[in-house]
């Protein structure tokens, strides 16, 4: 499905790329799915089934959680952007997403061109936050698994300078009010500048399964510069809400497909 976009793509001043809901690493690897499944039994690792099969609470949670983002964080190359990453080769883009998970920093596109505004699991906070402070996630991680496995005790980390609880540094219900967004601030300043660089050139846009779990993020920037900027071309791809407004209908292409499905298919 990409291929019909790739001449497209190609003929681009500037390609922007807004990656929603329908690519998240939950949606795409369940947290109870056998790829993280076997990733811990064929390590000989028992952790990941016992929680599994806890009854949910705050610990169990946390640590099932902990040990889910110890998988996308050691994982090598996630291939579902390949065709994409291939097509963008030699272009200046820049992607934005919605999502909460570092995924498209294992897809080849470049780090430098990806805004994760919402958090990408790499880091921990203080929960108070005492401090706009970020800790490496992974290294906490492991040590946290490496007990849970030993002792089969529900621990957890405190930050070192107030004790709190540390949380994962994510935007999600749980973290409105005290999300540190020193994470991301600097890429999201390079981001909006780059923006800037769109007027009046001919931009692609691929939206890429974005509902409206966050649509000020990039869907209504996005429309935003359809509207105004007749050079422009947004591509929306979605299983169930792909919609044009009427003010961007004419430089729309509605693709009424899973992003995934999209990203695959030839
Ligand atoms: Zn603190």
């Amino acid at each position: 499905m990409l291929n019909q976009y790739k001449e497209c793509i190609k003929d681009a001043d500037l390609v922007l790329i807004g990656v929603g809901r329908e690519l998240d690493a939950k949606t795409l690897i369940p947290m109870d799915g056998d790829e993280v499944r076997n990733y811990y039994k064929e390590k000989g690792m028992h952790g990941y089934e016992d929680l599994l099969a806890l009854p949910e609470s705050k610990g169990r949670n946390r640590l099932l959680e902990a040990y889910y983002r110890a998988y996308l964080l050691s994982m090598e190359h996630f291939p579902l952007y390949d065709d994409l990453v291939e097509a963008l080769e030699g272009k200046n883009y820049f992607v934005i997403t919605s999502n909460q998970d570092n995924l498209l920093y294992k897809t080849g596109l470049r780090d430098d061109r990806i805004c994760i505004p919402c958090g990408s699991g790499e880091f921990f906070q203080c929960s108070k936050p005492c401090e706009h402070k970020l800790y490496p996630a992974l290294p906490g991680i492991e040590a946290l698994i490496n007990y849970y496995e030993a002792n089969g005790q529900l621990e957890w980390l405190q930050c070192p300078n107030c004790g709190e609880d540390f949380l994962f540094n994510v935007r999600n219900e749980d973290t409105v009010g005290c999300y540190v967004e020193e994470g991301y601030l600097q890429r999201w300043g390079y981001y909006t500048k780059w923006l800037q660089g769109t007027i009046n050139k001919k931009v692609v846009i691929l939206e890429l399964g974005e509902g409206f779990e966050l649509p000020n993020l990039f869907k209504w920037p996005f429309e935003k510069i359809v509207t105004y900027n007749f050079k422009s071309k947004l591509i929306r791809v979605h299983e169930t809400l792909a919609m044009a407004t009427p003010e961007t209908k004419e430089r729309t292409e509605i693709v009424a497909k899973n992003s995934r499905e999209f990203l695959l298919e030839h």
